[in-house]
């Protein structure tokens, strides 16, 4: 980075906001499995992510099926966001 640079970028305000822009990355939904094994740890089997939030929790009910004892979950909810050169608007 040249001096020049770097003085631009000094003054520069930069503002963190959600990315709703129509190229961002989507908004996926996923649950993990919080239930503590016979050692200690965390099950941690995960749904596959998904831009419908209602899909993970389908998963939710089919893990259980398959392990009737693990009924605590986490719902990993990522949204995309940007950093913006300017102040708020
Ligand atoms: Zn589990």
């Amino acid at each position: 980075m040249t001096a020049a640079a770097r003085r631009r970028f000094a003054f520069v305000d930069w503002t963190l906001r959600p990315d709703r822009d129509d190229d961002a990355p989507p908004t996926t939904y996923a649950f993990r499995c919080l239930t503590l094994t016979e050692d200690d740890t965390e099950c941690a089997a995960m749904s596959p992510a998904s831009e419908d939030p209602t899909e993970p929790q389908t998963w939710v009910f089919d893990h259980m099926r398959e392990h009737p004892e693990h009924t605590g979950y986490a719902e990993l909810i990522e949204r995309p966001w940007v950093m913006w050169p300017g102040r708020p608007s």
